[in-house]
């Protein structure tokens, strides 16, 4: 029989590696490793798409609304929902509550490099692995130091963009990438970002990582039915709103390890050999 490496825990490796982040790098400093998770979703190498989100848990529930329906020709209204707020779901681990996920596209993010990125401008001669040091860090660079849900990023105009990345985003990122290497970590914080997918699988046997029990779902903002707010509408048709498909509370019990292949991610197989 042969010996059995145990499988590398990827989004372990990715956890370890935030909290050496935090302590070292000034410009994440402010960040409570304990209020983040991470996690995987499942991608293909070969697609394209994100390598990796950074998820507010903490941005409040909305005003009221519902949808409505209109006429096309006279414009007046047919059908209306039922009244409803869009709320974050609560991620519990213990006692305590999670502000931020991040998730990881596996095998996806494990066969990142510089080389087709645009990022490759801020790394010039640099090792193809740092594209994913890179991405660790720009996540936890979106989380707002102001706590108030994920950084604001300035747009060229001097507004304010959640969503897109001024030059300067990616420049800070970069920076904080040299910095956090200059101050010597121990290169077992990050040598598991240097081997390629196919590399991690011979080396370990295979590669797991933590998903949520209703995975490929996770954690996203919903909808919750409110009472009625205004007689408008009293004369239409009011369409029930569809119970949430997800629950508004997650704890550790909703967390499962799954072992990512690269064309699936399954629950392992339970070595019964006890
Ligand atoms: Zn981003």
């Amino acid at each position: 029989m042969g010996v059995c490496a145990p499988m590398i825990n990827y989004t372990e490796h990715l956890t370890r590696l935030m909290r050496d982040l935090v302590a070292r790098v000034p410009g994440l400093g402010f960040i409570d490793p304990s209020d983040v998770l991470m996690f995987a979703r499942f991608g293909r190498s070969e697609a394209s798409g994100a390598f990796a989100t950074c998820h507010c848990l903490t941005l409040p529930t909305s005003e009221p609304g519902y949808y409505f329906w209109r006429d096309r020709v006279t414009g007046r209204l047919t059908r209306r929902s039922q009244w409803f707020v869009t709320k974050s779901p609560e991620v519990r681990i213990g006692d305590q509550r999670i502000k931020y996920l991040v998730s990881f596209v596996l095998p996806r993010f494990c066969d990142q490099s510089l080389e087709y990125s645009r990022k490759r401008e801020h790394y010039r001669g640099a090792e193809p692995w740092l594209a994913k040091l890179d991405t660790v860090v720009h996540e936890l660079y979106h989380i707002d130091p102001d706590d108030s849900g994920l950084r604001k990023i300035e747009r060229a105009d001097g507004s304010y963009s959640p969503r897109s990345h001024g030059p300067a985003f990616y420049y800070d990122v970069a920076n904080m990438v040299s910095m956090y290497l200059s101050t010597n970590p121990d290169p077992t914080m990050y040598d598991f970002l240097r081997h390629d997918f196919n590399a991690l699988q011979k080396r370990f046997g295979g590669l797991l990582a933590t998903t949520f029990r209703n995975f490929p779902s996770f954690p996203q903002r919903y909808i919750e039915a409110t009472p009625d707010q205004q007689p408008e509408g009293a004369d239409v048709a009011i369409e029930p709103l569809k119970a949430p498909s997800q629950p508004a509370l997650y704890t550790e019990e909703d967390l499962l390890t799954r072992q990512f292949f690269a064309e699936s991610a399954r629950l392992p197989a339970v070595d019964r050999a006890a």
